[in-house]
């Protein structure tokens, strides 16, 4: 989608929803946009049916602002509670079969810069720790030996939340849950290491306590991926229904998580660093009206 295909004419705009007007009016697409600005524009993503007060809600909502040209990007996910409000977006989505994300990602891209040689796409997978270091496992490790050049984001809740509480690769060792009575046997997977491993040009761990460093860094994920190769965001995105986390006190858990094991963490690559120090900070977000 393009902001010109969503522009309607002239004589026909009233006709629309107002929610549709203020998208074309006033939302993302016309100009960018900062954390300080939410709740006064019409975001790409406002309803959605997930839980009241889910960490990882938020996480997508700002990813939203984050996108560096969102009427070029198209999201990728999979089975998982996060598709339910990404698919939600007034951002293409495809919702790639459990397992395969980051192999449609890569098709996807390359024909994307085949068939838009002057015109930068941009690929984002987002999806969550069992769609991506469990089932979707192999196809995010070749997608980044292959240096593909989209970025990958792992909503991480450490549980497979949209079934029932199973355990995932990424749940803490010896965590009791619905579906893992006994207790998770194996260790947390550490994506992160196996990122560096695979050559991954950018990689970042964050919590969603800080609203414009999430922005921030998702953001440079994505340019540095346009240009360089691979990037990688795994998020702390709790989920309060299986981890029993009392709404109002959803941040203060991720506060806690963040300052125990959830630290901000950034890597580059050499080649990343210097193209980001050099050409991709200074990019600015174009403005239409
Ligand atoms: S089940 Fe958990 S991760 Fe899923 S929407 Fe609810 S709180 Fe969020």
């Amino acid at each position: 989608m393009s902001f010109e295909t969503i522009t309607v004419a002239p004589d026909f705009k009233k006709y629309l929803p107002k929610e549709y007007q203020d998208l074309i009016d006033d939302g993302p697409f016309v100009r960018p946009r900062k954390v300080s600005e939410l709740g006064s524009f019409k975001e790409a993503i406002e309803e959605h049916p997930m839980c009241a007060g889910c960490a990882m809600t938020l996480f997508i909502r700002l990813t939203y602002v984050a996108l560096p040209s969102l009427e070029h990007s198209v999201i990728v996910g999979t089975a998982g509670c996060g598709r339910l409000a990404i698919s939600q977006g007034a951002v293409p989505f495809i919702y790639g079969n459990y397992g395969d994300t980051n192999a449609v990602a890569s098709g996807l891209k390359r024909g994307l810069d085949i068939r838009f040689p002057n015109q930068p796409k941009d690929v984002i997978v987002m999806a969550g720790d069992g769609g991506l270091a469990d089932i979707g496992f192999h196809a995010v490790m070749h997608s980044w030996f292959r240096n593909e050049k989209f970025t990958t984001i792992m909503l991480d809740n450490e549980v497979y939340g949209n079934t029932g509480g199973q355990e995932s690769g990424m749940t803490l060792k010896g965590t009791v849950m619905k579906m893992a009575p006994l207790g998770k046997k194996g260790e947390k997977m550490d994506m992160i290491a196996l990122a560096k491993t695979s050559g991954v040009a950018y990689i970042a761990r964050l919590a969603p306590t800080n609203p414009t460093r999430v922005v921030n860094t998702i953001r440079k994920a994505v340019l540095i991926a346009r240009e360089v190769g691979p990037t990688y965001i795994q998020a702390y995105t709790s989920c309060n229904i299986e981890y029993a986390i009392p709404t109002p006190l959803v941040m203060d858990d991720a506060r806690e998580v963040e300052q125990d094991r959830y630290g901000f963490m950034e890597y580059f690559t050499d080649e990343a660093k210097n193209y980001w120090d050099n050409t991709g900070r200074k990019i600015k977000a174009p403005i239409k009206k």
